[in-house]
């Protein structure tokens, strides 16, 4: 249970200390796509996240990869324009995807962190690899079927992990 508790659990990726972030030595960031960065129906990114990522990768000279479990169709044409190196099927929580992402970065694992809207993909996938962990709350609600099990054996996973004290948040 304890690899589905995220490093650090955030509203969104603009709430994220960057500064914090580079002064802890980070170099690359590891992030999920759907109702992470955008809404998972979303094509394309907003002017908001594309100012977020100018800065992250500007600002903090901070690298980025998208690793997303969606198809290559939907990852490209959101990361293709942004100039972002992507992994499309990772078929996350598997440690592949990670493996790869941390090639495609160049950054060793204590310079990588993972963020994502998913304990069971994004969060448990990080922390089976050693990486800091970050987790969002997923944007928007319009969701999948399979989407709306994982949710609820989040709620699930979630409560049980509060109740044995091991969430140091509400
Ligand atoms: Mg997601």
């Amino acid at each position: 249970m304890r690899r589905l508790v995220p490093s650090l659990f955030v509203e969104s990726v603009y709430e994220i200390d960057l500064e914090q972030l580079k002064a802890r030595g980070v170099r690359g960031i590891i992030t999920d796509l759907d109702n992470t960065l955008v809404r998972w129906d979303e094509p394309d990114a907003t002017p908001k996240i594309l100012q977020w990522l100018d800065h992250v990768r500007d600002t903090y000279g901070i690298k980025v990869c998208i690793v997303s479990n969606n198809n290559h169709h939907r990852v490209e044409r959101f990361a293709k324009p942004l100039n972002i190196p992507w992994i499309a099927k990772a078929n996350k929580p598997k440690n592949a995807p990670f493996h790869r992402a941390l090639e495609v970065l160049g950054t060793k694992r204590e310079e990588t962190v993972v963020i994502g809207d998913q304990l069971f993909t994004d969060v448990l996938g990080g922390n089976r690899m050693g990486l800091y962990t970050v987790l969002v709350v997923p944007i928007g609600e319009k969701e999948f079927i399979g989407t709306k099990v994982l949710r609820a054996m989040e709620r699930l996973a979630f409560a049980y992990l509060r109740r044995r004290g091991m969430i140091p948040w509400e």
